[in-house]
């Protein structure tokens, strides 16, 4: 057997770069940030932190509704995309009776809360704005900003008639079946009794702000907030920029992912002074953003927008396709590296050692460009050292973005590396320290996530409490436990969209489109057929599981194991012994299509209907 230095001077004759040198670096970068605490170093934005997700500086502050007492067919829960498409779909089978409760005060979800600065979506929105045939509307660019996609997610509400429906600015306090009527009886901090057949769960991925439980954040005396609550009252200014009532501030921001990526050039052009905290810096790749060719989008042919986005994840997925209609940074990062091929669990006619080199030699050298871009913009040497990730391009999701290297060559931003106290030391009254410094500010602005991975239940405020008093977040103690990541046995009439035990997708509002449908069927059958109610069997439930574990990749395991900290392998923890939250390893389409001939089959397999 060829040794590894002959296969991969076999393979890689003109190989410019030592690979073995870079694993190891890769693995002390790694090893530098791993945490004892893991996931636990971040505290709930609960109790005394609350504000940081409960205050919404969009809201009416003068709303006020009476309580209300109803019975309906369907709730739906949350009014992002999912809740957006759980609605449009009930409506598109004819379901009407149907209320979308909210907390925020409109629909968008993720795009109400998230108005930072620069935001905008990394997916290409002819694939990410859902239902654009329908609604007649053409993106402005080829990447929307955020206050576009918020205000399509108006215009498709206001499509399918869904204000009337919705119940804004409304916190559910907990959802409980009783089956002496056979209803989920929804509960709101408003006081409501709303006793629905079906409950929908579309509470989102990302809904819910985490903060890093730094010593004393309880401390600063300054001003702060979440990046998903910008306060424009503070900064001034508003999405585009101008955040001119920080010309006189010291602004500190904690976190360089993303979001991050987005909103720091914006500070770095206003603020007296920026402080950027960065514990691991983001792959930043190019933009290049465009505006949309009018005359090619009113040309495309009807049914052109499913087609975009299953070509879209069909080269995600590494299947066969005579073009990548999208032909960007995802695309490009794809087809070289193979996500594919690391989710595969094994393939006969693959030397899969090989597969596995191939696709790690690519992705150094599409790490090497981005390394390679880091140089080429940040003039000085320190800093521009400082930016460069050193870790496999899908260990922490890519970035795209033509400004914010460049915010480094600016006097007024300082860029401090705490990845050898492995992140930022403390919060005193005056500021953040780091690397035994304090650093005094005006402001600290927390740039750390959501909670993803965390608990299913810290993503949200209530209970779900099913047949038998039990609790959905007992159910799932040990991992998810669904059918197709939508429903669960103990709860009957209950379905929920999101992004465990299914296709997974980093084009979100495409897998929540094709879950809601689902949905949507299953609830129209139930009621066509005249039942009550419709529950997974604890059979099929089991064999969901089952299938989900069987098929996740122990490559995928394997590769994120090796990976430096972040919420895509819970800190470090790798998913080992978490198999069974992996998504549906065969991707997407293959899901969609399960989902599909599922419907088609007209036997509710795997549901009891009473
Ligand atoms: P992330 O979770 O990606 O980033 C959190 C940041 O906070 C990381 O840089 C993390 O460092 C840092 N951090 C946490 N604790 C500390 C600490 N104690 N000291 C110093 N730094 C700390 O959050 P984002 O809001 O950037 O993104 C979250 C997700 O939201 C994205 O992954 C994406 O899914 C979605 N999003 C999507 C966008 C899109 O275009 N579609 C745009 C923006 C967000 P470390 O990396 O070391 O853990």
């Amino acid at each position: 057997m060829a040794s590894e230095r002959e296969r991969l001077h076999n393979l890689f004759p003109d190989l410019d770069f030592d690979p073995g040198a870079l694993r190891e670096k890769y693995r002390l970068e790694r090893d530098k940030r791993i945490r004892e605490d893991g996931e636990d170093q971040y505290i709930e934005a609960a109790s005394e932190f609350a504000h940081y997700a409960h205050d919404d500086p969009y809201a009416d502050p003068d709303f006020d509704r009476d309580a209300l007492d109803v019975e309906i067919d369907v709730a739906v829960i949350g009014a992002g995309f999912s809740g957006l498409m759980a609605g449009a779909r009930l409506k598109d089978r004819g379901i009407t009776d149907f209320r979308i409760i909210e907390s925020g005060g409109d629909f968008g979800g993720t795009w109400y809360w998230n108005r930072y600065p620069g935001a905008q979506c990394d997916i290409e929105s002819y694939c990410y704005l859902p239902l654009l045939e329908e609604t007649g509307f053409m993106p402005k660019d080829k990447y929307s900003y955020a206050p576009e996609i918020f205000d399509h997610s108006k215009r498709v509400a206001e499509y399918f008639g869904l204000y009337e429906r919705a119940l804004f600015q409304t916190r559910v306090t907990e959802v409980r079946w009783h089956e002496e009527d056979n209803r989920w009886h929804v509960a709101t901090h408003r006081g409501d009794d709303i006793r629905a057949r079906f409950v929908v769960q579309a509470t989102g991925p990302a809904n819910r702000p985490k903060l890093p439980g730094i010593p004393g954040i309880g401390d600063f005396r300054g001003h702060t907030f979440h990046t998903a609550r910008w306060d424009y009252e503070y900064t001034g200014g508003d999405h585009e920029g101008g955040l001119t009532k920080l010309a006189d501030k010291r602004v500190a921001v904690i976190g360089t992912g993303c979001t991050a990526i987005q909103s720091v050039p914006f500070l770095g052009e206003h603020a007296e002074k920026l402080h950027v905290f960065q514990r691991t810096p983001s792959s930043v790749d190019l933009r290049g953003n465009m505006p949309t060719d009018e005359e090619w989008y009113r040309n495309l042919e009807p049914g052109w927008q499913r087609a975009r986005r299953e070509n879209f994840a069909s080269v995600l997925f590494g299947q066969n396709v005579t073009e990548d209609l999208v032909a960007d940074g995802w695309t490009d990062i794809a087809r070289r590296i193979g996500i594919s091929l690391m989710t595969r669990k094994s393939d006969e006619a693959l030397d899969m050692e090989e597969v596995a080199l191939r696709a790690e030699i690519a992705d150094f050298e599409k790490m090497n460009e981005i390394r390679g871009r880091v140089d080429g913009t940040v003039a000085d040497g320190e800093t521009a050292e400082a930016l460069k990730p050193w870790y496999r391009q899908f260990c922490k999701r890519p970035t795209f973005n033509d400004e914010y290297l460049e915010t480094f060559n600016r006097d007024n931003v300082e860029l401090i590396d705490v990845s050898d106290s492995r992140g930022v030391e403390r919060i005193t009254e005056k500021g953040v320290v780091a690397g035994g410094v304090e650093y005094e500010v005006d402001c600290i602005i927390y740039a750390t996530g959501f909670e993803i991975t965390t608990s299913a239940h810290r993503r949200v405020d209530f209970d779900t409490v099913g047949r038998g008093g039990r609790s959905l977040y007992e159910h799932w103690a040990d991992g998810f436990r669904t059918l197709h990541g939508l429903c669960s046995h103990g709860f009957p009439n209950w379905f929920t969209i999101g992004i465990n035990q299914n296709g997974l997708s980093p084009n979100m509002t495409a897998m929540f489109d094709d879950q809601a449908m689902h949905v949507a069927y299953v609830i129209d059958e139930v009621k066509r057929r005249g039942k009550q109610v419709a529950e997974v069997t604890a059979e099929a439930e089991d064999r969901w599981v089952a299938e989900i574990v069987s098929l996740a990749g122990t490559g995928a395991t394997a590769f994120l194991e090796q990976c430096t900290p972040g919420y895509y392998n819970r800190e470090g923890k790798g998913t080992q012994g978490n198999m069974q939250n992996s998504p549906y390893a065969p991707g997407i389409n293959a899901f969609n299509a399960l989902l599909r001939e599922w419907r088609e089959r007209g036997d509710m397999d795997g549901m009891e209907l009473r």
